[in-house]
């Protein structure tokens, strides 16, 4: 997992294409992220509680400990969840949220806007352990989500 999209990288989404009847034509358009997002999906199981595979619903609780909300002012996204669930499975590193849900009280404290998606369950912070920031936000991006970088700060926001 170098980051770079090289000729092993080519031959890897050539097959890929091949296999799921596609144009190998190694570059990944809507038809062959549409795909890949669907055969990640097709793996998922989501726990009674609303945990993924390799995410715990905890994760993504608003980080408020309490103080303004029970920690769910919103529901997260499903979408959100299946796409990050496939960027973990593309990463095959942990991806640690560091912001999921925030109360609109929580969401003043850290500075966010007024009509942060993080208010409404469609926005996560996150990194992932050795990966650079810039590499996760094409991974997700290409997985259909809205990526900002926050290189100093060492995340990026993904939002559907
Ligand atoms: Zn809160």
């Amino acid at each position: 997992m170098d980051g770079r999209d090289g000729p092993k990288t080519r031959k890897a989404i050539q097959a890929f294409q091949r296999d799921a009847g596609l144009d190998p034509d190694g570059v990944v358009g809507t038809l062959t992220a549409n795909r890949l997002f669907t055969e990640t999906l097709s793996r998922i199981a989501f726990d009674s509680d609303g945990s993924t595979p390799h995410f715990a619903r905890a994760e993504f609780a608003c980080d408020c400990g309490g103080a303004y909300c029970d920690g769910f002012p919103a529901e997260m996204n499903l979408e959100l969840l299946l796409k990050l669930e496939a960027l973990r499975n593309a990463l095959n590193v942990p991806v640690r949220i560091t912001s999921g849900v925030r109360c609109r009280q929580r969401n003043g404290e850290v500075g966010g806007v007024d009509n942060s998606q993080h208010l409404f369950g469609q926005a996560v912070d996150c990194y992932a352990p050795g990966i650079p920031i810039a590499t996760v936000a094409a991974i997700a991006e290409s997985l259909g989500l809205t990526a900002i970088c926050y290189e100093a700060e060492g995340f990026v926001h993904l939002a559907v």
